[in-house]
């Protein structure tokens, strides 16, 4: 087994991480770190939540301390690009975590807030430079940030960048690079497009990966209730009736939806916040607070809001809408099963949304068990009242794969993208694509110190390698999915009556 002590981190960095009471490295840590000691490039398929940023930010604090210079101004020495402003804030706050013992500085900016701050702090000069791509390009122009600098680049979360639309940021950023440098790539998925964006910014990459996306989804112990658009808020509000269900994270897919949702979360009395792209920066910041210290025990958030979002001890993920890319069902269950645990997640389906869970299923390869609407619900109330307008329909037949107009933020077809992903948009639908995003399982490529094993371009099993269906854990599968979504044996709704189980 490896330990922490076993990569040769210095003392101050392992004296963080008991202070942070990490006990031993994820499998993600176990392969990368060796790597980005050595200084090699490192392409890594993971996804939040498998501890992918202390992979990379422990060799990096490490290596930062071992060579000191003087702080220059403009002049970072190590560059984190990241799609999203909360995933940069948080890959900050765990720089400063495991650098608490050493004196280094560590800055994030992102769009959306004033920049003569951030300028000013560049101006001070920093060590650790955590960015989104827009503003950081906006600095540049600025010219109030060099990259001549830089000793070490990570690119995190490569797919989402290509998603959100920075391909052009990322592409004009590699040109500003010093050729001489460390560089960690990290991607949920491996797909063509992202092996290319790759292979322009790694040299001689080590490669290392963990498992695809079905252990997570497996982790999770999950159910769906069919339930009419109409009556999926007062549904909501009888499951909230129960305690442990404590620290619980909502998703809608729009925006209109998740504040639709407070309103009514509200005026039933229960503690509840939005985050979405409407949000301010110190609103989403006072949100995710409240959740953070239980103050507010209910977070309504959409998806691309979400993503990031590192909240322990979730107990449980609901889906009030389902989310018509199914990998994105998978990443928001994921919230509650974060380094190890395990939670629950509760999807609520209306008929249009059958074919998503299908997709869904077809994705993880599980069958999500139906669970009965709670005895005496009340009726609720009209369709059209529900958080999500009615999409529209051809044939009478739900849009599959299409977002409703008001999820891609009124943006229509050809019109640019901002630079910026603080707007919430509805993500491409992504069929076809081999990779899938990775779990917090064992690992898959190879072994720090071993042979290299470069996963497979799609890091999806074939069918013949993946377990078969007997050997996955026993789901309890509906028998009969009936309409109404009772499975007509009376059973308890069992998940109101189970305690979450905590890391
Ligand atoms: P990440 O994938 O980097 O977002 O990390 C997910 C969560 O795992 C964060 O809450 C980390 O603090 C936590 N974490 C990371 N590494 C470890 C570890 N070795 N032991 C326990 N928790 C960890």
């Amino acid at each position: 087994m490896t330990l922490f002590t076993d990569f040769g981190l210095a003392q101050p960095i392992l004296k963080a991480l008991t202070a942070e009471g990490y006990e031993k490295p994820t499998p993600i840590q176990a392969q990368t770190i060796p790597y980005a000691m050595e200084g090699r490039d490192v392409c890594g398929i993971a996804q939040t939540g498998t501890g992918k940023t202390a992979a990379f930010a422990l060799p990096i604090l490490h290596r930062l301390s071992e060579s000191p210079k003087p702080r220059r101004a403009k002049s970072p020495r190590v560059l984190v690009l990241s799609p999203t402003r909360e995933l940069a804030s948080q890959i900050a706050d765990s720089f400063k975590a495991y650098g608490r013992n050493l004196r280094l500085s560590t800055e994030v900016v992102f769009g959306g807030v004033t920049i003569s701050r951030q300028e000013k702090a560049l101006m001070n000069g920093v060590d650790v430079l955590v960015a989104t791509p827009g503003r950081l390009i906006d600095l540049i122009d600025r010219r109030a940030l060099s990259l001549r600098e830089i000793e070490i680049l990570v690119l995190d979360e490569a797919d989402q960048m290509l998603d959100l639309g920075f391909i052009h940021a990322l592409k004009r950023i590699v040109t500003l690079l010093p050729n001489e440098r460390q560089s960690l790539f990290f991607s949920a998925t491996m797909p063509k497009t992202i092996s290319t964006l790759a292979e322009s910014f790694l040299r001689n990459p080590a490669h290392v990966a963990v498992t695809p996306v079905a252990t997570t989804a497996e982790r999770v112990e999950q159910s769906v209730i069919f339930v009419q658009t109409g009556r999926k808020q007062v549904l909501l509000e009888t499951l909230l009736r129960d305690p442990t269900i404590d620290r619980v994270l909502v998703f809608t897919r729009t925006k209109h939806g998740a504040d639709k949702v407070v309103r009514g979360l509200d005026k039933a009395g229960i503690a509840g916040a939005a985050i979405h792209g409407n949000k301010s920066q110190p609103q989403r910041e006072r949100a995710l607070a409240g959740f953070r210290d239980g103050s507010c025990r209910v977070l309504v958030a959409t998806d691309i809001a979400a993503r990031g979002i590192d909240v322990e001890g979730v107990s449980h993920v609901i889906n009030y809408d389902l989310p018509n890319v199914p990998e994105s069902y998978v990443h928001r269950i994921g919230r509650t099963a974060r380094a190890g645990a395990t939670g629950s997640a509760i999807s609520f389906c209306n008929d249009e949304e059958k074919a998503y869970l299908k997709d869904i299923e077809k994705l993880t390869r599980l069958k999500v068990p139906v669970m009965p609407l709670p005895e005496g619900l009340p009726a609720g109330s009209a369709p059209s009242e529900s958080s999500e307008p009615r999409r529209e329909q051809r044939n009478g037949q739900p849009q599959r794969g299409r977002p409703a107009p008001h999820a891609r933020g009124h943006q229509g077809h050809g019109q640019p993208r901002s630079a910026d992903p603080n707007a919430d948009r509805g993500p491409k639908r992504r069929r076809g694509r081999g990779g899938k995003p990775a779990g917090n399982g064992q690992p898959q490529g190879g072994q720090p110190g071993g042979n290299q094993q470069r996963p497979a371009q799609g890091q999806r099993p074939a069918q013949g390698q993946r377990p078969a269906q007997g050997q996955r854990p026993a789901q309890a599968k509906p028998a009969a999915a009936r309409q109404d979504g009772r499975r007509g044996d009376g059973a308890q709704v069992a998940w109101l009556e189970k305690s979450p189980r905590r890391r």
